[in-house]
């Protein structure tokens, strides 16, 4: 199948209109100066998309929601952080298409819920809380069985929605800022369970830019988390009828030195990146994601590694939630 085919597919695959339309490309007009100068800066604003407080995560949700529909579900089960974003944008997407939501998170049942907890519960999920990362899937297979002898139609969505399809609304976002008529150098945006990076790298692939993608991880290390991106990459073009070969392995960068002390905790970097953007830009990033994203677009410009014709774009994939946990 040519490429051509492959992005008819895209654009026709069933979504549920959780977006509303291509979200701003903003140029970053005070930032650039204050790191001297350097490439231009834009912002791709996913943080803006309206639905119950926007992110990558919505993009996501909105084709794997659509999935879990035509498959007959009236509940979406997943799993993530007590802060988690997606678990957030999960319980909204179920709260908007009239389905139930039930979530696995580690870590303790908050006395007072706040942030993305507060919201949880406002859009009616409900939680079950686990000690451990690892024991979140097997609590997720758990809570499947029982709702299914319960005849409640589970539906298990990928901690993330990082499946190939979940990874393909990013390739579909490839699709729209070429039509907003951006072609940036390079991409800059936070990675963490894979699907955001797959897709953005799919996309530059079905649609033959030149554009470079560096992932900044929250958490894994390059080593660790570059082939699972790869992976899903492939299995993102596959999907479209596109041989995953079509995406070599040196396309996948990511970027492990803005961790710091590990994931969700700040760094000096992270601090620094998400004050200039507050106090340049009016822009919140979060100290999970966005803001060590954010340090890595401000140290390329300080250190002149951005070179190539185009703009430098910082994908801003949301988190400002986070800000009031
Ligand atoms: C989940 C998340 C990411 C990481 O995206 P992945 O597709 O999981 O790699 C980045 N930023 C924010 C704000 C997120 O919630």
């Amino acid at each position: 199948m040519s490429h051509e085919r492959a992005l008819a597919f895209l654009r026709a695959l069933p979504a549920e209109p959780l977006l509303s339309g291509p979200t701003p490309v903003l140029d970053m007009a005070r930032l650039g100066p204050a790191l001297g100068g350097g490439p231009r800066l834009l912002v791709k604003r996913d943080d803006a998309i309206p639905f119950g407080f926007g992110g990558n995560k919505v993009r996501k949700l909105a084709l794997v929601a659509a999935q879990a529909r035509a498959e007959g579900a009236r509940t979406l089960v997943t799993m993530g952080g007590v802060q988690s974003n997606h678990c957030r944008a999960t319980a909204a997407a179920a709260a908007r298409l009239g389905l139930a939501c039930h979530l696995v998170l580690n870590g303790e049942r908050p006395e007072t819920p706040r942030a993305n907890a507060l919201l949880d519960e406002l859009f009616g999920a409900s939680a079950e809380y686990v000690a451990t990362r690892d024991e979140r899937a097997p609590a997720v297979a758990r809570a499947v069985a029982r709702l299914e002898a319960e005849g409640q139609r589970p539906f298990a969505i990928p901690l993330g929605a990082s499946t190939p399809l979940g990874a393909l609304a990013y390739a579909l976002a490839i699709d729209e800022l070429v039509a907003q008529g951006v072609v940036p150098s390079v991409i800059v945006h936070a990675t963490s369970s894979a699907g955001t990076q797959a897709g953005l790298l799919a996309g530059v692939t079905l649609l033959g830019l030149r554009t470079r993608v560096l992932g900044v991880s929250a958490d894994a290390s390059s080593a660790e988390l570059s082939p699972i991106v790869l992976d899903l990459a492939r299995a993102a073009l596959e999907a479209t009828g596109v041989s995953g070969d079509a995406l070599g392995a040196d396309a996948v960068v990511v970027e492990d030195g803005f961790v710091g002390d590990g994931y969700g905790i700040p760094s000096a970097a992270s601090r620094e990146a998400a004050q200039l953007a507050a106090r340049h830009e009016a822009l919140l990033v979060d100290h999970t994601y966005t803001a060590k994203a954010l340090a890595a677009v401000v140290a390329g410009v300080r250190e002149g590694r951005f070179g190539g014709e185009g703009p430098v774009l910082f994908w801003h994939t949301g988190g400002q939630v986070g800000l009031f946990a």
